[in-house]
């Protein structure tokens, strides 16, 4: 088990891309961060960066003590001592459950009484006790994926990286898998840095959520505190599903331009400065929503969810989501909207704006 460390780490591709720019992240050891971001962001870029297939422009990564990139070294991938998992399992079909699962350990030369035990072991481990010696072919898509999380164990890995490992499949088998897997590592203490663009799975695995957008990161939270606290009104809308305003704060509270949101300044939890223009961001959560004939929203979808009603209005152009507890509003159902807590983002950061004072 063990930590690992990027230092300003940044990756441009051949052709000129940039993957990743200046990432500074500190996975302690032990520690399940999820990486999520929209498709394009740089999350497998920074993945195949720890693992080693991909060599860091610049920076400086580091796994436990070692220092296993840099300026001048790139350690191979399997001298870093790495489980991992993609989306498409690499299983070899000719051979059967148990010698997939022992392939890393019979290239590292370990002896054939310690891996019929070790393979033994993780098999149980992953919930495949008496598989061994199916084909492989034969097992559905679940039991596969559970093949390549064995393969990826049974080295005890320092730490497993997971590139959209559940993400193909289907949802009742995918949700107990990611109740398996955060079982499983949590009562090993694995190090686990797993790669979704689904944002419930990040928010419902992680110690600590990694926001990635364009190769740079947006945001490192819990996931309690990415949801309440988006720190940018991008991350607002990609991770809490927030309608964004675009307008001005002035000495009666925030108006939008263009449309009749406007609030008072009580409600504004973030900082402001009169005058300044900038991006609100509402949650579905901090809307209520009531039924009135003369209302200026109207539903336009009402989706029944444990948690609450997932509503979205249509309110003068702009689709606003909200979450609504008790009744559920039928769509065409005219509503008052009210908003109770809101974020607002300024356009020009605070010290670009202190600077331009001066
Ligand atoms: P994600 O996994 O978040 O969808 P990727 O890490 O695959 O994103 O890609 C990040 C960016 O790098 C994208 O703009 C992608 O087009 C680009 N990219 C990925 N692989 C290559 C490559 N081999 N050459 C050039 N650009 C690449
Ligand atoms: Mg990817």
């Amino acid at each position: 088990m063990a930590s690992v460390d990027l230092h300003s780490v940044g990756l441009t591709y051949p052709d000129g891309t940039v993957g990743l720019d200046a990432i500074d992240l500190r996975i302690a050891d032990g520690e399940f961060v999820a990486l999520v971001g929209p498709s394009g962001s740089g999350k497998t870029t920074l993945l195949r960066t720890i693992a080693g297939f991909l060599a860091p422009t610049t920076g400086l990564i580091r796994i436990g003590e070692s220092v296993v990139a840099n300026a001048t070294t790139n350690v191979a991938p399997e001298r870093r001592h790495l489980g991992m998992v993609f989306q498409q399992h690499a299983v070899w079909p000719h051979w059967n459950v148990a010698r997939n699962i022992a392939y890393p350990l019979k290239l590292t030369k370990v002896s054939r009484a310690e891996r019929e035990e070790r393979v033994a072991a993780v098999m149980q481990l992953v919930g495949l006790e008496g598989f061994g010696t199916r084909n492989p072919t034969t097992l559905s898509g679940g039991q596969r994926q559970r093949v390549a999380l064995a393969r990826a164990l049974v080295g005890n890995p320092q730490v497993l990286l997971l590139d959209e490992a559940l993400s193909a499949l289907d949802e009742p088998l995918r949700d107990a898998l990611r109740l398996e897997l955060q079982s499983l590592t949590r009562s090993i203490g694995l190090t686990v840095v797993h790669v979704t663009h689904d944002r419930d799975e990040a928010l419902a695995l992680a110690d600590r959520v990694v926001v990635l957008d364009q190769g740079s990161i947006q945001q490192i939270a819990s996931p309690p505190e990415l949801v309440s606290y988006p720190a940018s009104a991008s991350v607002a809308r990609f991770m809490a599903d927030a309608t964004l305003f675009e307008g001005v704060v002035h000495a009666a509270g925030f108006t939008a331009s263009n449309h009749p949101c406007a609030v008072g300044h009580d409600v504004l939890g973030t900082r402001f400065r009169f005058g300044e223009e900038g991006t609100l961001a509402v949650l579905p959560e901090d809307v209520r929503l009531d039924a009135d004939i003369d209302g200026a929203a109207e539903v336009t979808s009402s989706l029944f969810g444990r948690s609450g009603n997932d509503v979205i209005v249509d309110w003068a152009g702009v689709r606003v989501r909200c979450r609504v507890t008790g009744r559920r509003p039928l769509v065409g159902e005219r509503m008052t909207v009210t908003i109770h807590r809101a974020l607002f983002y300024p356009t020009a950061s605070l010290a670009v704006r202190e600077g331009a004072v001066r």
